[in-house]
C-alpha cells in the first residue's frame, strides 16, 4: 500500500525505521523486534540503505523478510550518490517485484574513504534528480529527507529550504525529518516549509537516545543541536546504559507530547533496531497512537 494513501486515511500513527541486519542471527533478532513493536500498529515499516548501495542485498533481503511476515506498507530507502540510471532501474525492478510501493529517494553521503569524490558526476547528483527518476516509473510513493536545522552542507537555511522545495515539487509526497532535540527548529521549519509554499505531511523523525556518546557524536554528523539542559543531564548517567536509556524515553516521551500539542500527529522513529526505547515511549504516551480510520 502506498504511504501516500496511508497518510490519507490515517489522521495520527508512528512508523518505524530499521537497518538491514547483517547476519542471519542478526535478522531473527530483528524479525522479533519488529514483531514487539508492530503491536503499536506502525502506519508503516522503513528500511535504510546504505550510500552507494553498499547493503542493497542485506535492504532487499530484510524487507523480503518483512514481506513474507505481513502486509505492513514498507518503504526502501535508496540512495542515488555514485549509481547510474541502469543500476537504479535494476533495483526499482527488484523492490516492485517484491511488491515495495515506496521509496524514500535520498541522496546519500559521499564515501569518507573516497576524498575529492564529486556527487556531481553521477547520474544523480541530488535526490532530486532521483525523485525525478523514480517519479516518471509511475510506481511508488516517495518520501523525501528534510532537515529542521538545515542540511549540513546548504550554505544557508534559505538555499536549503530553496533547494527542499524543488525535490519535493519533483514528485514528493511526503518529507521525513532528520532528529532533532529541540522542537523549536522544527517549529521554525514547518514555518518556513508552509510560507515557501510545502504543502505535503512533514514527519518528524525521533531518535531514542540510548547512548550519550554515540548520541553527541551523531548528532554532530548531523549538526542537530542537543539542548544544554538535555546534556547536563545526560552526561552523570552516561556510563550507566539502562538510567542513560530511560532518560533517553523520558526525553523523546517529553518531545513528542510537546510535538502533539502542536499539531503534529505522525512520528517517524528512528528504531536503532531495538523494541525497547520505543515501546516505553508509545506506552507511556497511552492510547494517542491506536490507528484511526479517518471517514472516507
Ligand atoms: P539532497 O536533497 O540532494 O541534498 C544534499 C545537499 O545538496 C544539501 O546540502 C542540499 O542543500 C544541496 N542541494 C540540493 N539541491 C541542490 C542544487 N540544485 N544545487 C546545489 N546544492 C543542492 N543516508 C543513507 O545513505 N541511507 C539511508 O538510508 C538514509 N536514510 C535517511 C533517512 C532520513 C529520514 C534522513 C533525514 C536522512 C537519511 N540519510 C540516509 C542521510 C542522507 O543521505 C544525507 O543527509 C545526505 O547528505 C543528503 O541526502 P538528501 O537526500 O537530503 O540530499
Amino acid at each position: 500500500m502506498k504511504i501516500r494513501d496511508v497518510l490519507k486515511t490515517h489522521k495520527e500513527g508512528i512508523a518505524l525505521e530499521f537497518f538491514p541486519p547483517k547476519t542471519m542471527d542478526g535478522m531473527a533478532a530483528f524479525l522479533l523486534v519488529v514483531e514487539e513493536l508492530k503491536a503499536f500498529d506502525p502506519l508503516y515499516i522503513s528500511m535504510t540503505y546504505g550510500a552507494g548501495g553498499t547493503t542493497r542485498e542485506r535492504t532487499v533481503n530484510a524487507l523480503r523478510w518483512l514481506r513474507e511476515d505481513g502486509c505492513l506498507p514498507l518503504m526502501s530507502h535508496l540512495t542515488g550518490i555514485g549509481a547510474t540510471r541502469d543500476s537504479i532501474g535494476a533495483i526499482v525492478d527488484e523492490l516492485e517485484s517484491l511488491g515495495i510501493d515506496n521509496i524514500l529517494a535520498l541522496r546519500g553521503d559521499p564515501p569518507k574513504d573516497l576524498p575529492g569524490f564529486d556527487p556531481s558526476k553521477g547520474d544523480f547528483p541530488f535526490a532530486r534528480d532521483l525523485v525525478d527518476f523514480l517519479r516518471k516509473t509511475g510506481l511508488f510513493s516517495l518520501g523525501v529527507a528534510v532537515y529542521p536545522e538545515g542540511h549540513p552542507r546548504s550554505p544557508s537555511l534559505a538555499k536549503d529550504l530553496e533547494y527542499t522545495k524543488r525535490k519535493i515539487d519533483r514528485g514528493a509526497d511526503f518529507a521525513i525529518t532528520q532528529m532533532f532535540f529541540d522542537n523549536r527548529y522544527f517549529y521554525r521549519f514547518r514555518d518556513r516549509a508552509a510560507r515557501a509554499g510545502i504543502t505535503i505531511p512533514i514527519i518528524p523523525g525521533i531518535m531514542p537516545i540510548v547512548d550519550c556518546k554515540r548520541t553527541r557524536e551523531f548528532a554532530d554528523v548531523c549538526s542537530a543541536t542537543i539542548p544544554k539542559d538535555i546534556l547536563d543531564r545526560m552526561e552523570p548517567v552516561s556510563d550507566l546504559p539502562e538510567d542513560m536509556r530511560k532518560l533517553g524515553v523520558e526525553f523523546a516521551v517529553k518531545q513528542v507530547e510537546d510535538l502533539m500539542k502542536h499539531g503534529v500527529s505522525y512520528f517517524h522513529f528512528y528504531t536503532m533496531n531495538r523494541a525497547d526505547s520505543v515501546s516505553d515511549i508509545l506506552v507511556a504516551l497511552g492510547r494517542e497512537f491506536q490507528r484511526t480510520q479517518a471517514a472516507a
